[in-house]
Formats: structure tokens, sequence, C-alpha cells
């Protein structure tokens, strides 16, 4: 099916009958650096998401452009919601979703400060026994490949970001500032102090907002990432279509 805001309410009856599971793309509008632009997290969840518009068996919702994204907020153009936000806007909108009789659904998701809240409206969703969503964040899912591509602890608007967004949209993205961000980026997410992490803001550790080693950006690189983390979305997609609804449910204590 195609995106479900390109249906007529007619179409998408029909549309939404047949689909076993949908897809909703979410991130963030936040600062990554002098490198890359503030849409970078939803512009990856929905490049990510918009390739199971080739399936029949599923539904692409709109995407969910501002997340939970208070830590940068120091940072120009930042925008940003509260946790309990956010986690009440994707459970609402999974549970209107569930209403026109879709009760699966992947959360494609690109910034990782949605994730406790993506996690805690599944979870809800789960309990209630509304929908099944869990969130799937394309970075983890191909952890070991971005360990194999880049020499980098990484987080945000690193080399697997910039990479990943080099490909998809090189037009957005500026080379020859990966090396500015990089000057002012950090290792890794803040201090530790004798087992305290104290990074709260990124503007706490990081001068440029950027944490990792993007200068090792390369959009070939980002062509194998993305490859590898669709195909592993569409995995997960077959197992989701696969799986009987009472499977995804908790079981009851016997
Ligand atoms: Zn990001």
């Amino acid at each position: 099916m195609t995106l479900l805001a390109e249906q007529t309410t007619t179409a998408a009856a029909d549309a939404l009958g047949t689909a076993d599971v949908a897809v909703i793309p979410t991130g963030s509008t936040e600062q990554h650096g002098p490198a890359l632009p503030l849409g970078m997290d939803h512009m990856a969840a929905e490049a990510f998401a918009r390739t199971a518009t080739d399936r029949d068996d599923a539904v692409v919702l709109p995407t969910i452009p501002v997340g939970v994204s208070a830590h940068h907020r120091q940072f120009d153009g930042t925008l940003y919601v509260s946790a309990d936000t956010f986690e009440r806007y994707v459970e609402e909108t999974l549970s209107s979703l569930a209403e026109h009789g879709v009760r699966k659904a992947v959360v494609v998701n690109g910034h990782g400060g949605n994730s406790g809240a993506l996690r805690r409206a599944a979870r809800t969703l789960r309990d209630e026994r509304t929908a099944f969503a869990p969130p799937w964040n394309w970075w983890d899912s191909v952890d070991d490949l971005g360990a194999d591509l880049f020499d980098e602890e990484g987080g945000h608007a690193d080399a697997m970001e910039s990479s990943l967004l080099w490909y998809l949209r090189e037009d957005l993205v500026r080379p020859a500032a990966l090396e500015t961000a990089e000057a002012g980026a950090s290792e890794s997410w803040g201090e530790s102090i004798h087992g305290a992490a104290l990074g709260f803001d990124t503007i706490d550790f990081s001068e440029s907002g950027a944490v990792g080693r993007p200068t090792q950006a390369d959009p070939e690189k980002g062509e194998r990432l993305f490859e590898a983390a669709r195909d592993q979305l569409h995995a997960l997609l077959d197992w989701l279509v696969e799986r009987p609804l009472e499977d995804c449910w908790s079981r009851d204590h016997r």
C-alpha cells in the first residue's frame, strides 16, 4: 500500500482491511552539529519506513517529526516535546489506528531520546491489548556493521548518522563542516564521575553538538548501512505479519 496520508477515506477502507501491519516513523527536529540538518532523525526514519510502501501487507503512517530532545535545546533550531507528551501522542495515534483494525505495528525510530517513551507507549498498548507496536531503532539493527565500518564510540551526528544521510540526502549534508563537527565533538555521551553519568545536556560535553568521529563519514558506507538496516526492518515486518495477535500479548501466569 502507498502512504496512508495519500489515500482517500474510501480507498483507505480497502487498504486498511488488507494491511496486517503498520509502520510509523518517528524522529526529531534537533541540532546535529554543523554538517547535518535538524531533520536528520525523522528523515532517516521516514526513508526506512517508506521502503514498506512496496508491501501489500503494510500501511505506512505519517511521520512524527518532533520528539524528546530537551537535552539539545541550547542549540539553535532544536524543537522538543516532553517525554510524556510524546509517549501519549504515539500511543493515542496507534490506538486510533487500531479502531480501523490494524493492531500490529513497528515504530521506526530515528532518535535515541525517544526510546524510553516509545517503550512505555508500546507497553501500555500491549498491556491493554490494544496493539502490539515494538519500537525499532535503525542503528541498533546494524550495530555490528557500524562497529565494522567506523572507529568511533559515537552516538550523535557521528560517522554513522552522517554516512546514512549523505547516502539518502546528499543535498543536505555539508561535508566541509565535518572537520568542525569533529573538532568540537566529544568521544562519548558526557562525563562519568565515580559511576555517575553527568552528561545531562549535550552542551555540557560537546561544543559542536556532535558525539563521535564524523570525518569518517562516507556515503558508500551509508548505503551499506541503509540496505542492511532496511533488510532487518523487513525481516521484522515479515515476522510480525506471521505472528498471531494472541501470541503478542503477555502470557497469564498459569
Ligand atoms: Zn540523530
